[in-house]
């Protein structure tokens, strides 16, 4: 840090304030946790400096034996961790990694048919005529995926993402009454739309999927199962997903973050069942520019640390914190959608029962020293940006060693702070969708039961 210092004053300050945040507000974002020491230690440093596009021992660079060693290792670790055919680990992000999966889908099941029909195998000898019968192939396939307010994520179709000029997209939603995804519903879907793609995998859903019946579903379409585990891939990871709920079994693709609930670096994953691995591995150069090696030393630790029998104990007990949190908060009173949770998260409609926006919780529980998100819920009349809800999550606290109790005192202040929320007026007199008010003495009691967790 002092090297930082020296160099920008600014960057070190903020550097420890961050470090200070972490450590006095209690993290209850359902997608950040705290990585490792090694795994930190594995992505600051010099490995930063180096190029190496392309793939194990295939690069347009000289001097990629590290490299190329590290990533194998990652890769092979990744395999082991998930039993999967194959493993890429270059994508910088879960953006990344999506972007990465739907490129290899359409590369080899729109692409590759069109360009044989016109004679072809290589794309880059295609006359500008030929190229555009091609795109116009490629660009005109089904997404049939979860849609943004049911909790899937921006990259699955959402308008505003790239992934909807990708596709000619169609969503699914959860059931209005249940909250839940129903399967039977979505199986007429599936048979509507007919889509090259059926994704299936979530950034707010408080239930786990069966893969095994989306796989049968897509099958009866000639449909590609992928699935996007971004949130729980700690979960399949540490054998708490298994059978039906463990996507990499039944899926062609799954893409994930490594950084949520697997506790790793931030950063992507693909993994494949072999017909999709050339493919996958094409990520550079369709996507990507040059991989980075260091992050990719921090997932292959990240992977051992996951493989250790201690993570199954850890992915069981967040999933225990977020089912002990979620009945504590229905003991309250509060209304938690789908009356529970069976993984890592709940969510929590603030508007409902409180008569606040999601973005007036989320910040008079910062005040009060919880750290967490406000988020859409479906069919939310709030829009994205206010909300009508909160989303929750243990992955972190779990990291921190917190258990039933600490989920029972956490539920109760939250009650005590919303409950004694109100919204401010506008200067026209209107409802504020930001501020609002809160007693001192309950936010000070608040922080001062927050501090003592
Ligand atoms: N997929 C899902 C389901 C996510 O929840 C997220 C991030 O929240 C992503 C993809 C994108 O990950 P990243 O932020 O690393 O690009």
């Amino acid at each position: 840090l002092d090297q930082i210092q020296t160099v920008s004053p600014s960057i070190a300050a903020n550097i420890v304030q961050e470090l200070r945040d972490q450590r006095s507000n209690l993290k209850m974002i359902a997608s950040e946790n705290y990585s490792s020491l090694t795994t930190q230690l594995a992505m600051g440093n010099l490995l930063t400096d180096k190029y190496a596009e392309g793939y194990p021992n295939h690069r347009f660079y000289a001097g990629c034996d590290n490299v190329d060693a590290i990533e194998s290792e990652a890769a092979q670790l990744a395999q082991e961790l998930f039993g999967a055919d194959y493993a890429y680990v270059q994508p910088h992000s879960g953006a990344d990694a999506n972007l990465v999966a739907y490129l290899a889908i359409l590369s080899a099941k729109a692409q590759k048919p069109i360009l044989s029909e016109l004679g072809y195998e290589d794309p880059s000898k295609l006359s500008r005529e030929d190229w555009n019968k091609v795109r116009e192939v490629v660009h005109n396939q089904r997404l049939l995926s979860l849609d943004y307010y049911s909790g899937g994520h921006l990259t699955h179709g959402y308008r505003h993402n790239i992934s909807s000029h990708l596709f000619d997209v169609y969503t699914y939603s959860v059931d209005r009454e249940s909250g839940l995804i129903d399967l039977d519903q979505l199986r007429k879907q599936l048979h509507e739309v007919r889509p090259l793609i059926l994704l299936a995998g979530y950034s707010a859903y408080p239930r786990k999927l069966n893969f095994a019946k989306m796989r049968e579903m897509a099958d009866e379409v000639g449909a590609v199962l992928m699935v996007d585990m971004a949130h729980f891939a700690g979960l399949v990871a540490g054998k708490v997903f298994t059978g039906e709920y463990d996507p990499v079994p039944h899926a062609h693709v799954v893409t994930s973050t490594t950084h949520k609930t697997l506790r790793g670096p931030r950063g992507g994953l693909v993994l494949c069942k072999e017909e999709f691995a050339e493919w996958v591995n094409k990520g550079c150069p369709e996507l990507l520019g040059g991989p980075l090696p260091h992050v990719m030393a921090a997932k292959a630790i990240a992977f051992r640390e996951a493989l250790r029998p201690e993570f199954h104990d850890y992915a069981q007990k967040i999933v225990e914190n977020s089912q002990a949190l979620a009945a504590a908060c229905v003991e309250e009173g509060l209304d938690v959608l789908t009356g529970g949770s069976d993984n890592h998260l709940l969510l929590i409609n603030v508007a409902k029962t409180f008569g606040l926006t999601g973005r007036q919780a989320e910040s008079v529980l910062r005040e009060c020293k919880f750290t967490l998100n406000r988020n859409s819920l479906p069919f939310d009349a709030n829009g994205p940006w206010y909300t009508s809800g909160l989303r929750i999550g243990t992955p972190a606290m779990t990291t921190l060693g917190m258990g039933a109790a600490e989920m029972r005192e956490i539920a109760s202040i939250i009650k005590l702070v919303l409950s004694n929320t109100t919204p401010a007026k506008t200067a026209s007199g209107k409802q504020s969708l930001t501020k609002y008010i809160l007693d001192n003495e309950i936010l000070v009691s608040a922080q001062q039961r927050v501090q003592a967790l």
